[in-house]
């Protein structure tokens, strides 16, 4: 397509000229900033973090850093190539003036952009009675900060560590315990781990695998109350099944709240799962109008899939926060016709229980699943997920090396149950429920969210519960 040269040589000024702001100083915004300057973009970039570090990468903090191996201030994120910049780090931006095109600060500084990138992602669920969270040896876990003092604590042998909720990170870090011989009890409101994503068949083989490991797991309860000591440390945690338990720390581990906050009265499509954007990363407005000069990547984004029926898609991963970033990037300084989609195949891992779980697809998309290959005695299988007689997602056990076989199947839409690939056939493959909750009932949240406007949908609306 031939295009006029007129709006070719406003895209090249711009390249040259133009100002760019990146809000969010991590992962998504360190990876955008790279890949503008990779695209040519020369113009002025500033960008601005409220944690006063380099960007860093969280993925160790639940694991290696939690276990004393890497030291919590030792997992900066390598760089792909130098980005010169404009840091502004340890200063939030608290609004967003379109009208002006600015960015506020908090230092009362404003930032003019002629783009702007989105990237502020997510923050940890705090424990819902703000005094009962700030006793000592309450914790929350999303920051290198949070890490350091929670491994202190750890590193100080507590005679009992409650971690509350069972999703993947609440899941690592009880596993962790286990590898630095700490009892551990973990409290779960469903009624197995790692319901929320990948449904209460896989739940049923992590309650087996953290009871194992020696995990005092209790499911289907919720914690309503720590009690402190004298010396304002919690002492004793009381579950809603009537029991008490003695701890000296516990880990709040109940999900995340997107950072939105600062997007207040800026008229975007902002709300409980994030920014709305469209598939090539444009931030929506109130009224659904896809806006030209802001973008979003990364955990905060959430925007339509077409694998997915066009839901709308809001994940916690850290592949997805690098793709978008790389294809707002190229969007923000490309002529339209040639800005591309961002259409990843979700993947995640986890590491726990001596396991390595990695997925691909939104198995909570699913409503069935096949377990097809390996053994589920052993721990080491490959499960898909199917709806409506197509595959949606997978998950392996200790058996990533075929998620590649998996991800090409969901990407073409393949039927469901898939062939079996002919090798390391488990015993049984028939597909069953894959038992994944009532999303009307909220309890914990999946770390993939399906926000479509179809009422039968999952994850339909948000009513802020007590764990
Ligand atoms: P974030 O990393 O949340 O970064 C957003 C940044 O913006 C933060 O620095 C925040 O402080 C800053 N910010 C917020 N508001 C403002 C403001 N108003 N002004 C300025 N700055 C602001 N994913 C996996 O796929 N596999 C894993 O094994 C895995 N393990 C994880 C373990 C832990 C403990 C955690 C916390 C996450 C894990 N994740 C994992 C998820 C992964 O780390 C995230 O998907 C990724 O960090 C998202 O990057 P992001 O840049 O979008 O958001």
């Amino acid at each position: 397509m031939t295009t006029h040269p007129l709006v070719a040589d406003l895209v090249t000024a711009f390249k040259t000229e133009g100002r760019i702001v990146i809000v969010g100083a991590s992962l998504a915004g360190l990876r955008a900033a790279e890949a503008l300057r990779e695209e040519g973009f020369h113009g002025s970039l500033t960008i601005i973090g409220d944690e006063p570090h380099e960007p860093y990468d969280r993925p160790p903090l639940s694991k290696q850093v939690l276990k004393g191996w890497v030291p919590a201030d030792h997992t900066k994120l390598p760089r792909v190539r130098p980005v010169e910049a404009d840091w502004r780090l340890g200063v939030a931006a608290t609004g967003l003036d379109r009208a002006n095109r600015q960015v506020l600060l908090a230092d009362g500084d404003k930032v003019g952009y002629d783009r702007l990138l989105i990237a502020t992602g997510t923050r940890a669920r705090p424990w819902f009675n703000a005094e009962e969270g700030a006793l000592d040896g309450v914790f929350t876990l999303r920051t290198c900060d949070d890490a350091a003092r929670l491994q202190a604590a750890l590193r100080a042998h507590p005679a009992r560590v409650l971690v509350v909720g069972s999703g993947f990170i609440g899941s690592e870090m009880a596993s962790v315990c286990c590898d630095l011989g700490l009892p551990v009890t973990v409290a779960e409101r469903s009624d197995a781990p790692l319901v929320g994503p990948l449904g209460g068949v896989i739940g049923e083989i992590a309650a087996d695998m953290q009871r194992d490991a020696g995990v005092d797991l209790r499911t289907g309860v919720s914690v309503e109350a720590l009690d402190r000591d004298a010396d304002g440390h919690v002492r004793r945690a009381r579950l809603s099944d009537g029991t008490t338990l003695d701890v000296d720390v516990v880990v709040a581990s109940l999900g995340s709240i997107r950072n939105v906050e600062w997007l207040e009265g800026a008229d975007l499509a902002t709300g409980f799962w994030g920014v709305g954007c469209d598939a090539g990363c444009r931030a929506f407005d109130i009224n659904g109008v896809v806006t030209d000069n802001i973008f979003v990547a990364g955990d905060i984004a959430r925007a339509p899939h077409v694998l997915y029926g066009y839901q709308f898609l809001s994940l916690e991963h850290w592949d997805n926060a690098v793709s978008g970033a790389e294809v707002a990037a190229h969007n923000m300084v490309s002529l339209e016709t040639q800005r591309r989609p961002h259409l990843p195949l979700p993947s995640f891992w986890s590491g726990q229980f001596g396991i390595n779980i990695k997925g691909v697809g939104v198995c909570s998309f699913g409503d069935e699943i096949v377990f097809t290959q390996g053994s589920v005695e052993d721990r080491r299988f490959a499960a898909a997920y199917g709806r409506r007689g197509r595959i949606v997602g997978a998950v392996t056990f200790d058996h990533g090396k075929w998620l590649p076989y998996y991800a090409a199947m969901i990407e073409r839409s393949a039927p469901f149950p898939p062939p079996p690939p002919g090798y390391d056939q488990p015993k049984d493959a028939r597909p069953v429920p894959a038992r994944f909750r009532d999303p009307r009932v909220p309890t914990e949240l999946p770390d993939v969210v399906l926000t479509g406007h179809d009422p039968t949908s999952r994850g339909a609306e948000f009513r802020p519960t007590k764990r």
